[in-house]
């Protein structure tokens, strides 16, 4: 027999298809990601306004299925980060950060990842796997419909594990499922692709579909960006800054992206590398992040002090950018994505235990 499909990942466009082929009407995918993405019903019987010969050819077909909760770990300030078990075994992780206005939402894209930036605890750990887009899309399902969460996510931003724009398919698969008013309807401001800058997907990305992006961008000039992201050796500077202009050119409205800027101490925070970067963005439309470094162990690198991140937000801004300087809150919890994981492998190997507190 074959595999059953999982329609948890298939958006409107692909469910219109899945349908049509049954000989239904269009709606029925309209209904269907209302049950499971604005109701959270995931057991066909429980679908009400499909009739019982319908039910059982969807039954025999396909499933309903999110991604498991393999543990949770709460931080005081009341950030959720979840450790998620694939199908297969894996492991991965998301993050749920409540803030006054919203709640955002930080989902993987692959298990692992194949880019070994020098600050990334998830790049340490290499490539495991992608995501299907029901395992991505699972991890808003989850964040929405597991028992313990009472409040709905705002806003999604692809700043788990992986790299996006490598696993495009399903990236773009699931964005559009949490788009589509049907289901999540979350707007284009409130989902973030965040990439390291792959540059031939970053223009195609703005055909395909109306999201808001973030580039990791993390030095000003090649030498140093060689040297921690190495993806740009691929990509240099240069054609990744083209991509981004092409990118915004194909908006008819008025788009800004965000450049994420890690803070390492010593190594790409000094009023040199802020001139550099100044330079650089003049004449991209974008705002910039800055990041402080969140150390995890194995990694030699260090936060820069307050006052240097002080300095390179204040010359950023008297050029007239934009910049906001991400507040961490500590290094537990709420320490960088792959980081959990790191751990808890391990922890499996013998050499560790895990500190979180685990409800
Ligand atoms: N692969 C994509 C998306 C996942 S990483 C990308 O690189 O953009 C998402 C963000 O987490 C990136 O901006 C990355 O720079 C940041 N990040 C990774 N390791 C970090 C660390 N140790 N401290 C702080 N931010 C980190
Ligand atoms: Fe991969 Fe992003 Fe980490 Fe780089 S920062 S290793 S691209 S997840």
């Amino acid at each position: 027999m074959s595999k059953k499909i999982n329609l948890l990942g298939y958006s409107f466009e692909s469910l219109k298809v899945f349908f049509f082929n049954l000989g239904e009407p269009e709606y029925r995918a309209k209904q269907l990601l209302s049950w499971i993405h604005q109701k959270g019903v995931i057991d066909f019987d429980l679908m009400t306004d499909f009739n019982k010969d319908l039910r059982n050819k969807l039954k025999s077909l396909s499933i309903i299925k999110p991604p498991e909760i393999h543990k949770v770990y709460l931080s005081e300030e009341g950030t959720k980060k979840y450790l998620i078990k694939l199908d297969s075994g894996s492991i991965i992780e998301m993050v749920i950060i409540p803030e006054k206005n919203r709640r955002t939402l930080c989902v993987s894209s692959q298990a692992g990842c194949a880019l070994q930036c020098s600050f990334c605890a998830t790049g340490a750990q290499g490539f495991d796997q992608d995501l299907s887009s029901d395992e991505i899309v699972g991890q808003l399902w989850l964040a929405n419909f597991n028992k313990d969460n009472s409040k709905s996510i705002t806003n999604v931003v692809f700043m788990g594990m992986g790299e996006p724009l490598l696993n495009y398919e399903a990236v773009i698969e699931s964005a559009k499922i949490m788009k589509h008013q049907n289901s999540y309807g979350l707007s284009k401001k409130r989902i973030t692709i965040s990439t390291s800058g792959i540059a031939p997907k970053i223009n195609k990305l703005s055909e395909d579909i109306d999201v808001s992006l973030a580039i990791s961008l993390h030095a000003p000039d090649d030498k140093l960006r060689d040297q921690i992201v190495p993806i740009n050796k691929k990509y240099p500077i240069n054609s990744l800054m083209q991509a981004c202009k092409d990118y915004l050119n194909n908006f008819e409205s008025k788009k800004n992206i965000t450049m994420e800027y890690i803070m390492i101490d010593g190594v790409n925070d000094s009023m040199n590398h802020a001139k550099k970067l100044a330079a650089l963005l003049s004449n991209i439309s974008c705002k910039i992040n800055l990041i402080p470094f969140n150390s995890f162990k194995g990694s030699d690198y260090k936060r820069s002090k307050n006052s240097s991140m002080k300095s390179f937000k204040n010359y950023l801004m008297s050029k007239g950018f934009i910049t906001t300087l991400r507040v961490t809150r500590g290094d537990g919890v709420d320490a960088a994505c792959g980081q959990l994981v790191g751990e808890l492998s391990n922890t499996i190997k013998g050499k560790n235990i895990i500190k979180h507190k685990s409800i």
